[in-house]
């Protein structure tokens, strides 16, 4: 069989879920056996969304190679199970450096170098790359943006051209839109996704399959319409109805024949019917909690839920494991101090400092870390988190008061998280951090080794600081414990505090590797923890 193309794209309004229903439609065919993967185009010029401040784009995701990418790649992997990579996240930024290098080490040399067909070239190279690896029998293609912007045109375009180089039955094109429901008129309203599809044949893209976003289900006569009005066939209007939990959207997907309109379409015979045992377990203990827990994320991205995307997505995987439903509330860092932190945090069953950059809410997270130690509530840092709770430690129980991190204050005499040699020298910003998968070392009785059940294990990075080894002694000497290396470098990467019912932190970044069949480990223990202590009190 050759490789299939799927290619999404979206109409009318941003956020309606592309990357949810991509993701949806990957899982249906996984679950009847083909290898599948997705891949993201996104419409800006930043080579990654590295460089993206969290309220711009949300969350940046980390792949086990150590790409920085789209929040959606997290979307993918939890709902696939597999491990993405670079090459499933593609910038505009990217198309175009690699074409503007290419022009100057004289690959176009006496052409003109233009939109279509260098950048377009490219694009299509890059759209049937992964296909090449023979690793997969369907590549999905989510494009970014909206069907209509300036942005994401070059990207429809290159699907435009695909569309005709591919053979009929490897190449599928389902557009996302909304159907809005007018409460005034109480009528569902087809012409937005009506001039959107009109959108996307003026520039040559004829969509497949329609799938509607919508809050109300469609009728028989809405969807007809649809299918008249832009021209596909009548049984490919398809809905998706706002659900209870992303995790229900693919069985939403199957049970309006998703899967089955796109292996029909692609000529792929004989294939079983999806397999969603695992998922529908997962959704039955997700909707069926016994108990639940109320949990402090800590960040200054409060404001923002994507902004902490894969942490929330670990709790879902958490909660459900333990059947325990985890209510999650951002606590704004900036507006904790030591005096109000009481106040704040008093009510929770367990605190989580989030990662971060920069020095805003610096001195709150501080606070949160020495409010969980002090009164004993379970604990756990990620990255900055781990690195603002051993700052807590070295200023509260070894008393430097001055101690820092010399990413906010490079002259403190204290400088216990310090930046890693070889960050030193660089001096460019984009794609230079410690990034991607490394191995770490646990140590044998530590609460680490205990939940993890393993010597050695491997987690993602994010971050140019580290613990500075040079204090380690007298903070080990006082009480906390390091529990995880990196076996390679020596590097800390975990920390604990064994006096305390759970402490744990972390430099890497657990939470990115939680999927519903794979919680992540440290994410149910803490979870865990915080319903002993709610049951305790
Ligand atoms: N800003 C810190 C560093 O660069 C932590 C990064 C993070 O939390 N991802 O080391």
């Amino acid at each position: 069989m050759n490789t299939k193309y799927i290619f999404v794209t979206g109409g009318v309004a941003s956020s309606l879920g592309k990357g949810i229903i991509a993701a949806s439609l990957a899982k249906l065919l996984q679950a009847r056996g083909l290898r599948v993967t997705i891949q993201k185009f996104d419409p800006y010029l930043n080579i990654d969304p590295g460089t993206l401040n969290p309220y711009e784009h949300g969350e940046c995701y980390v792949t086990e190679d150590g790409a920085e990418t789209d929040l959606d790649l997290g979307h993918y992997e939890r709902f696939l199970g597999v491990y993405t990579s670079q090459a499933n996240n593609v910038t505009t930024g990217r198309i175009y450096n690699t074409v503007i290098t290419k022009e100057r080490e004289g690959a176009y040399l006496g052409k003109t170098v233009q939109i279509v067909p260098h950048i377009t070239d490219e694009i299509k190279r890059r759209m049937l790359l992964l296909g090449k690896t023979g690793d997969y029998d369907v590549i999905i293609t989510e494009v970014g943006g909206t069907v209509g912007d300036i942005e994401s045109l070059p990207f429809v375009e290159a699907m435009r051209q695909l569309q005709w180089e591919l053979p009929e039955e490897d190449f599928l094109s389902i557009h996302l839109t909304l159907v809005p429901y007018l409460r005034s008129a109480k009528e569902l309203k087809t012409k937005p996704t009506q001039h959107s599809v009109q959108e996307l044949q003026s520039i040559g893209v004829h969509p497949d399959i329609i799938v509607c976003r919508t809050e109300k289900r469609l009728t028989p006569e809405i969807r007809s319409k649809i299918a008249r009005f832009c021209n596909v066939k009548p049984g490919h209007v398809i809905q998706s109805v706002d659900a209870w939990s992303i995790y229900q959207v693919p069985l939403n997907m199957e049970a309006e024949k998703l899967d089955e309109m796109v292996v029909n379409k692609l000529g792929i015979h004989g294939l079983p019917k999806a397999d969603l045992t695992r998922l529908k377990e997962f959704l039955f203990r997700l909707r069926h909690p016994k108990t639940e827990v109320d949990i402090a994320l800590v960040g200054k991205y409060a404001e923002l839920q994507d902004a902490y995307k894969s942490i929330q997505e670990s709790f879902v995987h958490a909660g459900a494991a333990n059947e325990c439903k985890v209510h999650v509330h951002t606590v704004h860092a900036e507006h904790i101090h030591d005096d109000n932190a009481e106040d704040l945090l008093g009510r929770m069953d367990g605190i989580l400092v989030a990662p971060g950059f920069g020095e805003r809410g610096l001195e709150g997270k501080i606070s949160a870390v020495r409010y969980a130690r002090e009164h004993g509530i379970p604990f756990f840092g990620i990255c900055l988190g781990m690195q603002m709770a051993v700052v807590e430690f070295a200023r509260n129980v070894l008393g430097y008061a001055e101690a820092a991190s010399t990413e906010v204050n490079p002259r403190t005499p204290y400088p216990v998280i310090d930046l890693m040699e070889e960050q030193k020298s660089l001096t460019m910003k984009g794609g230079t951090m410690r990034l991607g998968a490394y191995p770490c070392h646990l140590v044998p009785g530590s609460l680490a080794h205990d939940i993890y059940g393993r010597d050695d294990i491997s987690e993602r990075h994010r971050h140019r600081y580290e613990f500075n080894n040079r204090f380690l002694a007298q903070m080990e000497k006082a009480g906390l414990k390091v529990s995880g290396r990196n076996p390679d470098t020596d590097l800390v990467e975990i920390v604990e505090l064994p006096s305390h019912p759970f402490f744990i932190a972390v430099q890497f970044h657990p939470e990115l590797k939680s999927t519903p069949e794979r919680p992540q480990p440290i994410f149910v223990r803490f979870v865990r923890a915080a319903m002993e202590r709610r049951n305790g009190r």
